[in-house]
């Protein structure tokens, strides 16, 4: 078979054609600099073409509701046991107070995830408590859109009371939920998650929750957990996976669907030293997470238009090259960072409006508020 090069590859996907796994993974075993800027360039072109100049922010606060968790995924550094040092768990007032700090300081969203705690229950059943959760937010502040519940969440809940996931999710999505985070994907292939998380759920299982979200109503984001000990050929496998997730939503005119691809280079610096070692550095690589990036805009192509990167992870001035990399969204204001901080991120713990749009505008590009699914704000 005759050798395609990178070229040839571009003006492909510039046509609008889905690429082939095999060429995804020519584009990111790409190393000549001259073919990784033509890869740069074809995905700002694509970004142009699909979503235009305007890079979009949304003002949001997370709330970690509790660190206790009762895995043990070999990339976090978030996690504890019950009754270490520090180990947290808010009450339902604390929760009310920072959603009610956040809406004075103008949140559109909450981003709510936590720990899987088995103590986290009402009357020994788990759905009670999450739903008292979405409660205390929603009975006070029903605009606020609450962005919430991992799909390893929603499998907690189930295999704690006994339920489906569709039963899980119909509950969390009628007492408020307005979507949920594409968390816990890490990389969608079972063999790397038997080493970084073997006690999560696997990519069909994540596959269906995330599915069933959609069946259902609900958007939902979409992540990757790059750079530890996945190969190229397992990350196309998991932007293929996330690529055919969303024609099925779309075909089956699903009134849920992705609403974003998230790339999320891992941190090792405070991550549990077995990984941290195999990986053998303490921060990401900001070329190889920039590639991805564009590898991502080119392969998902027109079936998930927004791309964020990490500024989390990055740090600011990373996540501001990433625009030039396909991405067309800064994320959020975040207000309190607490998981990836705990890894050793450089990025921050939050974000005013103001240092994300001089961010923006630093580029000569138009900042726009949006909210979560990307509709205008106001
Ligand atoms: S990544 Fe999530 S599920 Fe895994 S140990 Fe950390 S808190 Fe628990």
């Amino acid at each position: 078979m005759p050798t395609v090069t990178v070229d040839q590859i571009l003006a492909q996907a510039l046509a609008g054609e889905d690429l082939s796994p095999e060429a995804g993974v020519a584009l990111l075993r790409a190393r000549d600099p001259e073919a990784i800027e033509h890869i740069r360039d074809a995905a700002d072109r694509l970004r142009h073409q699909q979503v235009g100049d305007t890079v979009t922010y949304v003002i949001n606060r997370n709330i970690n509701f509790t660190n206790i968790c009762e895995q043990h995924c070999s990339f976090c550094a978030f996690r504890r046991d019950t009754g270490e040092a520090d180990s947290y768990w808010l009450d339902f007032a604390q929760i009310l107070e920072k959603t009610t700090d956040a809406v004075q300081r103008e949140a559109t969203e909450i981003c709510m995830q936590g720990g899987l705690h088995p103590g986290a229950k009402i009357q020994g059943a788990s759905l009670p408590y999450y739903l008292k959760l979405i409660a205390t937010i929603k009975t006070e502040f029903p605009h606020l859109h609450l962005h919430a519940f991992s799909p390893q969440e929603v499998e907690f809940i189930a295999r704690q009371d006994g339920l489906s996931y569709a039963d899980v999710i119909g509950a969390l999505r009628d007492a408020g939920v307005g979507s949920l985070p594409g968390t816990a994907a890490e990389v969608l292939d079972d063999a790397v998650r038997r080493i970084i998380c073997p006690e999560k759920i696997n990519t069909a299982t994540w596959l269906e929750i995330v599915g069933t979200a959609h069946r259902l109503g609900l958007c939902t984001t979409s992540t990757m957990l790059s750079g530890h000990i996945e190969t190229p050929e397992q990350q196309i496998q998991h932007l293929s996976l996330l690529r055919s997730l969303q024609q099925t939503a779309l075909e089956r005119n699903y009134p849920g669907r992705i609403t974003e691809f998230i790339v999320l280079p891992f941190v090792g610096q405070e991550a549990p030293k077995p990984l941290r070692h195999r990986v053998g550095r303490d921060q990401p690589i900001l070329a190889d997470a920039l590639l991805l990036t564009a590898v991502a805009r080119i392969f998902l192509g027109r079936w998930i238009p927004n791309h964020q990167p990490s500024w989390v992870k990055l740090g600011l001035a990373g996540a501001t090259m990433a625009l030039n990399w396909g991405c067309n969204d800064l994320g959020g204001t975040l207000m309190e960072e607490h998981i990836t901080t705990m890894a050793g991120a450089i990025g921050g713990t939050c974000m005013e409006v103001a240092t994300l749009q001089a961010a923006i505008r630093s580029l000569n590009r138009p900042d726009r508020q949006r909210d979560t699914l990307y509709g205008k704000v106001r």
